[in-house]
């Protein structure tokens, strides 16, 4: 080994070896690195607007934008399209077509842009032009899954939600905290253990960690700030 080559990262258990899984406290010291980690980290582009201006329905149109997009890019986009339609009725007479244009390059720009058309009406038509804020109600608009729901409760209106996405998904399994196959089991899962004073935090937190540390390939376990809580479960290559 080179002096500069950075020391090997033991492999605590690589591949699960049994179910045991980690306590619901061993979240909290996981929590506090993190948030100290955060404070150099760029916040995910959905919080990073509520905080900003703490508006549901921003926060639902950002939500639906950013699915399988950088988040510069959701950004730049939302921001054309709030310059343009800032209300429920405004955005939805703009109509697909424009909507598709002003939010061009984010992923799947036509079938957001006829998403967002579609939630606009029924806002206007069944809501008074305001975002519902129940879960419930919210899995009702067109396009809008548990992820965006949860999102819109915590960061638009500031109520519990636990917002899974492969990023929370993924961290949670790794360090052995849960052991799901899919984002719904594990939002589930979650409700369940995770302590409630952590679940507003907790996708802000993993998202960032996600992207600038425990990356889904080849993470960064050599330099981790959770390093000595986690299990490494299912975690092969490392850096
Ligand atoms: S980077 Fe490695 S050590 Fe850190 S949480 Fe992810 S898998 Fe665990």
């Amino acid at each position: 080994m080179r002096p500069s080559d950075p020391a090997p990262v033991p492999s605590l258990r690589s591949t699960p070896q049994s179910d045991d899984l980690q306590p619901a406290e061993a979240i909290h010291p996981v929590v506090a690195a993190l948030t100290e980690a955060a404070r150099g980290w760029r916040v995910p582009v959905v919080t990073e607007m509520a905080r900003a201006r703490r508006d549901p329905f921003r926060v639902l149109i950002a939500c639906v934008l950013s699915s399988r997009t950088k988040d510069e890019v959701t950004a730049e986009a939302a921001s054309r399209l709030f310059a343009a339609a800032a209300a429920p009725e405004a955005m939805a007479a703009l109509g697909q077509g424009r909507i598709a244009k002003l939010v061009y390059p984010v992923g799947f720009y036509n079938t957001k842009a006829r998403h967002l058309v579609a939630i606009c009406r029924e806002l206007s038509n069944r809501w008074e032009g305001r975002v519902p804020e129940e879960m419930d109600e919210l899995l009702t608009l067109p396009g809008v899954g548990r992820k965006t729901a949860n999102l819109v409760l915590t960061q638009g209106f500031g109520k519990p939600g636990i917002c899974v996405d492969t990023h929370v998904h993924r961290i949670a399994n790794r360090l052995g905290y849960v052991r799901t196959k899919t984002p719904r089991e594990t939002e589930f899962a979650l409700r369940e253990k995770l302590p409630p004073e952590h679940w507003i935090v907790i996708n802000d937190l993993l998202v960032a960690f996600g992207q600038h540390c425990c990356t889904p390939v080849s993470p960064h376990c050599s330099t981790c700030p959770v390093s000595a809580h986690c299990w490494r479960v299912g975690v092969g290559r490392s850096r």
